[in-house]
């Protein structure tokens, strides 16, 4: 869990309306009109929605712990506060940057000076959270959170879940207008215009549907490679630099099934891990 202020939560709270209003609006005015059935599924992908949505929103992206490598010696005082996931035995100096050799590439560590702490492979600090975070993929806005190591796997849910749910809307009130539309005892008294709630919906989620269908897409790409969005946007492993993160297709994705690790900041660990 991590120490959640007003300010995180007004980008969850829109989220939260933009989600809510048109799956309220899909129940009231299509469901009944097609199958009452299909309030199952609906219910079923939004529940999955809000479920992966609080946990990215609640879960501690992967913090590097604060003053663990101060010019004013707090590192004991650092070492003893560390929650129990954080195993961390360190020789590292204040000011210090290492650079660590995986499978032949050079990875650089780097010194933040702004948490006092070096930070590990993968970490990067984040100006909106003030924060080192361990495999740090960007600060979402939407969830007023980062999207780190520990949250990454709940988001990857998350926009896959929510796409398909925008599409299953999309494709059942599309179903619902066509079937209202082409009866013929309603032909003289049903126009699109009385219809106004259904175009909304349907030109609503095929934007959803397509914004979040393309993110998917994109986050898709990078668990295959194992990378992090601000690793792909920086090009730190291109074509002439090998990720040496990169496991294979198969264990790639199969990270997002796995429990979160502890989040180890010890260099040894690195150099035997290879
Ligand atoms: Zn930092
Ligand atoms: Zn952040």
């Amino acid at each position: 869990m991590r120490k959640i202020v007003l300010i995180d939560c007004l980008g969850i709270l829109g989220t939260l309306v933009l989600l809510l209003t048109p799956c309220i609006i899909f129940a009231i005015f299509i469901i009944p009109q097609l199958s009452i059935f299909l309030a199952i599924p609906t219910f079923v992908f939004l529940g999955i929605s809000l479920l992966t949505l609080g946990l990215v929103f609640i879960l501690d992206p992967g913090y590097i712990p604060l003053n663990l490598h101060s010019q004013n010696s707090l590192q004991e005082e650092a070492l003893q506060s560390l929650p129990e996931e954080y195993p961390f035995v360190q020789s590292t100096h204040f000011g210090q940057d290492r650079v660590l050799d995986l499978d032949g590439v050079s990875v650089e560590c780097k010194y933040c000076f702004t948490c006092q702490s070096i930070r590990p492979p993968r970490t990067f600090h984040c100006s909106n959270c003030e924060r080192c975070i361990y495999g740090h993929d960007h600060h979402c806005p939407w969830t007023g959170n980062c999207i780190g190591y520990r949250n990454y796997k709940y988001f990857f849910l998350f926009v896959i879940n929510t796409s398909i749910l925008a599409w299953f809307v999309f494709i059942c009130t599309i179903v619902k207008l066509v079937k209202i539309l082409s009866d013929p005892q309603d032909a003289n008294i049903t126009t699109i215009g009385n219809h106004l709630e259904s175009i909304l919906i349907i030109l609503y989620t095929f934007l959803m549907g397509s914004s979040l269908g393309y993110l998917a897409g994109y986050h898709c790409y990078l668990v295959s490679q194992n990378l992090t969005t601000h690793e792909q946007i920086r090009g730190k492993y291109s074509s002439r630099l090998e990720n040496p993160f990169n496991q294979g297709l198969y264990k790639n994705f199969r990270v997002l099934c796995q429990r979160v690790d502890p989040l180890v900041v010890n260099f040894d660990y690195w150099n035997q891990k290879r």
